[in-house]
């Protein structure tokens, strides 16, 4: 059997927002006895669990948060009634919001002032995109794709925001579409550079492999839009969470091998894979 070529993306691991929540939730569990997290820090449940023992608990919401406690808003971000409720009970928030989600949040309020009709290019369930449509005032509509301008009633000027972990192509097709309805068009780009750059050095490597590996929690939006990339740039693509779950069937044929990963799994993770994957083709680490 020939040596397997295991091909790394470089920019594969934590993003420097998800860096930034984490070393916010760290020191708040040192500064607070216990710290009540808005949902799940980022969707990697090794992590997860790290910090639970440090005395961190994941709630659903502020409201499960008891008055005068400590709470913290993750990366994605919250609307701003979250902000409301902690000053009226006394909670302290830590915000580990990232500064490119708030970006988005912003354009879309700026919008709204302006008297556009706000569209938000982004998962309808995710907490991101409701986060951006709550700081425009509820004014704001999520939209997935193109597709869904069809029985929307647009207007005739509209502003375009993206949640941070869009694709860059499925922006392009909305503006594309919308050119045809409307009169005014304003686009705010709001695609973050992490999300763009691990997007594109995942295709590279994606153009040059047999199989994929895109790893990552399946709840992560991110990862998934990694996976769906990864797939149609060419090779075989499987999107897994832990080094647990590769096959060795998969390596059947194989001769080079991609790895890529979300912006919130970790390093250890990605090399975790990159050993189970030497250890099943016969090969020695290195
Ligand atoms: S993916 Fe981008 S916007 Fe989201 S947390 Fe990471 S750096 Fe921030």
């Amino acid at each position: 059997m020939s040596r397997l070529r295991i091909i790394g993306v470089d920019e594969a691991g934590f993003c420097f927002g998800v860096k930034r929540a984490l070393q916010l939730a760290r020191e708040a569990t040192d500064r607070h006895p216990e710290v009540a997290c808005l949902g799940p820090l980022i969707h990697n449940r090794q992590v997860v669990e790290g910090l639970e023992r440090r005395g961190m608990r994941v709630v659903e919401g502020i409201s499960d948060v008891p008055s005068g406690a400590a709470a913290l808003i993750r990366a994605h971000g919250a609307g701003p009634q979250v902000y409301e409720q902690a000053r009226e009970r006394g909670i302290k928030l830590i915000d580990a919001t990232c500064p490119f989600v708030r970006r988005v949040q912003q354009a879309a309020a700026r919008f709204v002032d302006e008297k556009y009709q706000v569209l938000v290019l982004g998962d309808r369930d995710h907490p991101e995109a409701q986060a951006i449509v709550a700081h425009a005032g509820g004014l704001a509509t999520i939209i997935e794709n193109a597709d869904e301008l069809e029985g929307l009633d647009i207007h005739d000027r509209v502003a375009v925001v993206c949640q941070s972990t869009q694709r860059l192509a499925t922006l392009q097709e909305l503006v594309a579409a919308l050119l045809r309805y409307v009169r005014e068009l304003r686009i705010a780009n709001t695609i973050c550079d992490a999300t763009s750059k691990r997007q594109h050095a995942s295709v590279r490597v994606a153009s040059q492999v047999d199989l994929m590996i895109v790893i990552g929690g399946y709840h992560s939006a991110n990862t998934s839009r990694l996976a769906q990339i990864c797939r149609e740039a060419g090779p075989r693509t499987e999107h897994i969470e832990t080094a647990d779950e590769l096959r060795s069937e998969w390596l059947e044929g194989v001769e080079a091998v991609g790895i890529t990963a979300g912006a919130s799994t970790p390093t250890d993770a990605v090399e975790a894979v990159r050993e189970r994957l030497l250890e099943m083709a016969g090969e020695e680490s290195r």
